[in-house]
């Protein structure tokens, strides 16, 4: 049987009382009862998380090493296909004035026609590059540039406010004077199809403002990357509504299940998500559940709304699953605490299960009962290898 990795998004928090304390949680504290518990740091201690780099961590990538750039996962979650050496960003539609003076960053935000404004310029040829764009939700998308000698070190073209031009993509480095080049051209020859475009003149009669231009952020290059099959000898697969997730699974080349009802949101049908990771099992060696909402929840500073999750989490998707696996993993991607509202560098609760763990005091996975576990404080890194070693799956150091 395959392993669960149950990530509950920055499910961790600071105080005396936490979410996670003040949860009922009664199926995740029978499996902590007979698991062990601890903390865990998913990025270099100094740093604060964000979902993205904690993720690779806990994946068994050194983000410090690995992550370059926000781009990929983007496009990766979108569904576009990335090689060795390919370049991605994330775009916005928005909207400029007669003098090129952005207006809106997101056109109104309002979706009439976004998908087939993206489809208009979807596909260039820049130089020997091939340049694809793909709508994701609102006015939001991804773009990939595919070729020769491309390198992410180049500046966005998104100045992150109003009352101002778009940005000239600069390099900054050297070698990345060509993907500054092709994403300037990219971005001129674009503002020209999209301000030029039947939709825009029907949203324009609807009084709509019209997404006549497009910024470009976040670029990260695909590189480098031995595929988790490969590096880790297991197959493995994800179940996630957030494209941010999905995208971070599949950089590292697991597959990615499409569930009905996977949303990302605190509306999320968790039993569905359940459901997937039991059907998914017999096929895989890990299966990687993400719950994104208690990450929200912690950016709004509500307390009861992360408390409320937690508490679906358990209900819906412990039961089921429990007994399913040879290892259960619960845990978060980083801190959000409710009173900073923000991701924390906070270490957080760790919970483990296999029949044959070692056991220690821990009755339930909270900021307060994991600070007794047996495992101390342990590195995302750390995670895939002690996994692996329970699935009799590690290789040895040695002989
Ligand atoms: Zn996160
Ligand atoms: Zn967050």
């Amino acid at each position: 049987m395959p392993a669960l990795l149950l990530i509950m998004d920055g499910v961790g928090d600071r105080g005396k009382e936490t979410p996670l304390s003040s949860a009922k949680t009664p199926y995740m504290d029978e499996l902590a009862a007979t698991g062990i518990g601890g903390f865990v740091r998913t990025v270099a201690g100094g740093f604060v998380p964000g979902s993205d780099t904690a993720h690779l961590s806990l994946f068994g990538y050194d983000p410090h090493k690995f992550y370059r750039g926000r781009g990929p996962f983007e496009a990766l979650g979108a569904g576009m296909e990335m090689g060795e050496g390919d370049v991605a960003f994330r775009t916005n539609l928005c909207t400029v004035d007669e003098s090129g003076i952005i207006v809106d960053r997101r056109a109104g935000r309002k979706d009439v026609g976004f998908e087939e404004l993206y489809r208009a310029i979807g596909e260039m040829e820049i130089e020997d590059v091939k340049v694809k764009v793909q709508h994701t939700v609102e006015h939001r998308g991804a773009l990939v540039m595919s070729g020769k000698g491309l390198l992410e070190k180049v500046g966005n073209t998104d100045p992150h406010e109003t009352g101002k031009p778009i940005m000239e993509s600069v390099p900054l480095a050297e070698g990345a004077e060509k993907t500054a080049r092709v994403l300037n051209e990219f971005t001129k020859r674009a503002c020209e199809i999209l301000a030029s475009h039947e939709v825009n003149k029907q949203r324009e009669s609807q009084g709509l403002k019209p997404a006549n231009a497009i910024l470009c952020r976040g670029a990260g290059i695909y590189q480098g990357i031995i595929p988790i099959r490969e590096r880790f000898g297991i197959r493995a697969v994800c179940i996630a509504g957030g494209a941010l997730y999905k995208g971070a699974a599949r950089y590292v080349g697991m597959d990615v299940l499409d569930v009905p009802g996977a949303t990302g949101t605190a509306e999320t049908d968790l039993t569905a998500k359940a459901r997937a990771a039991v059907d998914a099992a017999p096929d895989y060696d890990f299966v990687f559940l993400h719950v994104k909402a208690t990450d929200a929840f912690g950016h709004d500073g509500d307390f009861d709304g992360k408390r409320r999750m937690i508490e679906k989490v358990d209900a819906e998707i412990i039961p089921r699953v429990h007994g399913l696996f040879d290892v259960i993993v619960v845990t978060g991607d980083h801190t959000t605490a409710v009173t900073a509202r923000r991701h924390t560098a906070d270490p957080v609760p760790f919970l483990f299960w296999h029949r044959d763990v070692r056991r220690d005091e821990v009755t339930k996975l909270s900021e307060q009962e994991c600070a007794r576990g047996i495992l101390g404080h342990i590195a995302g890194l750390d995670v895939m290898p002690m996994i692996l070693d329970y699935l009799d799956k590690s290789t040895m150091f040695g002989e």
